[in-house]
């Protein structure tokens, strides 16, 4: 019997279904069906200069140095933040197939959307090493795999950059931060992070990676890290952004 008689035959016994509707799919990517792959929701302009966050034009005026109103009066210690696309349907039932699930090939289906997502922006990162936001150890033991290295070193690739690997170490566990308010995150992940040697990130230009963007403090804290120990620039680039 021939390869592909047998592999439509095992796709028949065990239709592959897609992680974002559940569907029997055909075509597609390695987890999509085409119609799933079109419904990402993805952030374009007009968006915040600083965090990346859309502009809700219904009040907000933007105009090309838009700055949301959360922005003009916190002072953050990274540079500026950008994310792929919304933390909805699709994309969040993607991360957490990729997070969750724990199923590292996911990444596969994410590669395509970083291409097009830094295809206009490339020129920003010139010159800038990436860098993932650590996992601490026990959750890494848990997890089996870091889901923010695994993106990190995607984005490295599509951006051409080198990345540095594991500079920061998560010294304390941070309980999980999904139903707390923005001042419980920022308090939680205070102190959580070192980065070592120091001498690794001096003087460069970071570009600092994570999946999901909430408020911030996360992101935020391993800016405030790096900058401590003289890393010159960090820009941040999450896939997506609650
Ligand atoms: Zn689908
Ligand atoms: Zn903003």
């Amino acid at each position: 019997m021939g390869t592909a008689l047998l592999k439509k035959m095992v796709e028949g016994l065990f239709p592959r279904l897609c992680v974002g509707c559940g569907l029997a799919r055909e075509g597609g990517g390695e987890h999509l069906c085409p119609l799933c792959q079109d419904y990402i929701e993805l952030i374009a302009e007009p968006h915040c200069q600083t965090c990346g966050i859309p502009a809700e034009i219904d009040y907000e005026y933007p105009t090309e140095d838009f700055q949301c109103g959360l922005c003009q009066k916190a002072t953050f210690h990274f540079d500026r933040v950008r994310s792929l696309g919304i933390y909805d349907s699709v994309l969040k039932r993607l991360i957490h197939f990729f997070k969750y699930r724990k199923q590292p090939g996911a990444i596969q289906e994410i590669k395509p959307l970083l291409k097009s997502h830094f295809q206009n922006d490339a020129q920003a990162y010139e010159g800038f090493h990436v860098v993932s936001v650590p996992l601490h150890f026990n959750k890494l033991k848990e997890r089996g795999f870091d889901q923010s290295f695994v993106l990190a070193q995607a984005v490295a690739q599509v951006l051409n950059l080198p990345i540095l690997v594991r500079p920061i170490s998560r010294i304390r566990e941070t309980p999980p931060q999904a139903k707390q308010s923005r001042a419980e995150r920022a308090k939680n992940v205070c102190g959580a992070f070192q980065v070592m040697p120091p001498e690794g990130v001096a003087g460069k230009d970071v570009l600092l990676v994570d999946d999901v963007m909430t408020t911030g403090s996360t992101v935020n804290e391993v800016a405030r890290v790096l900058k401590r120990a003289g890393t010159h620039c960090v820009h941040v680039f999450t896939l997506a952004r609650a």
